[in-house]
């Protein structure tokens, strides 16, 4: 199948309403515009490196979204112009954002991780330590990230009962963050949760943006 035929058939089974970020990791120029061509604006890449060469060679209507864990000495590449970071896990790492977005006159949109997997390799806050991060004086000082939501990675596993859980802890905790955080802030809406192998449950599950690789584009070679 083509990268074209594979994208329609995902975009068939989406709800209008949940985003599609096509995860072009690892792959060609060639693909991402195959992709482009077929009306697929909004990409997903998780090295900075990568990700800085791609917006420089590629059409400047796509929209970037950086979607892996992320170094704080790397963030001025992607500052000028990634348009979602969807891994921040730190307020350290909140903070040198909102610095090279200051620089660039700019605000970051971006998602809290969360650690929702049995694995423990796996990046990710907990509750608690987003409530902590939340209620600091120093996030609250913070006036050029905007956090739009949250996201999350289930165990990897053919346990569909297992991940089906997991995506049902991230969209409770969206909603306890909407009340307790964010319930005058109308752009606090993004659940990024689902991959190739699992977005279906996500969508169920409630998520609005789903992050998909190899579907698209076919299984990466590293
Ligand atoms: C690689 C990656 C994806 C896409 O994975 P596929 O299984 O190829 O769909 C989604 N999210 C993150 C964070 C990734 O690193």
């Amino acid at each position: 199948m083509t990268i074209q035929a594979n994208l329609n058939k995902i975009k068939q089974t989406l709800p209008e309403t949940v985003k599609l970020v096509a995860v072009s990791k690892t792959k060609p120029n060639e693909d991402i515009l195959e992709a482009y061509e077929a009306g697929q604006r909004i990409f997903g890449e998780n090295k900075v490196q990568d990700l800085g060469r791609k917006f420089e060679e590629l059409p400047k209507d796509i929209q970037w979204h950086f979607i892996g864990h992320l170094q704080s000495n790397k963030v001025k590449y992607i500052a000028p112009f990634v348009s979602l970071i969807h891994a921040v896990d730190s307020l350290k790492l909140l903070k040198t954002i909102n610095k090279e977005a200051a620089k660039n006159n700019r605000t970051i949109n971006c998602l809290l991780q969360f650690h929702i997997a049995k694995e423990t390799s796996k990046f990710g806050l907990s509750l608690d330590e987003a409530k902590e991060l939340l209620n600091s004086a120093d996030y609250q000082a913070l006036e050029n990230v905007n956090i739009i939501g949250v996201m999350g990675m289930a165990t990897f596993t053919m346990d569909t009962d297992m991940v089906r859980s997991e995506f049902k802890t991230l969209k409770t905790i969206f909603t306890q963050l909407k009340e307790d955080f964010f319930a005058d802030n109308d752009t606090f809406t993004e659940i990024s949760m689902g991959m190739s192998d699992d977005y279906p449950i996500a969508v169920e599950e409630g998520s609005t943006m789903v992050r998909v690789g190899s579907s698209i584009f076919g299984a990466r070679n590293y």
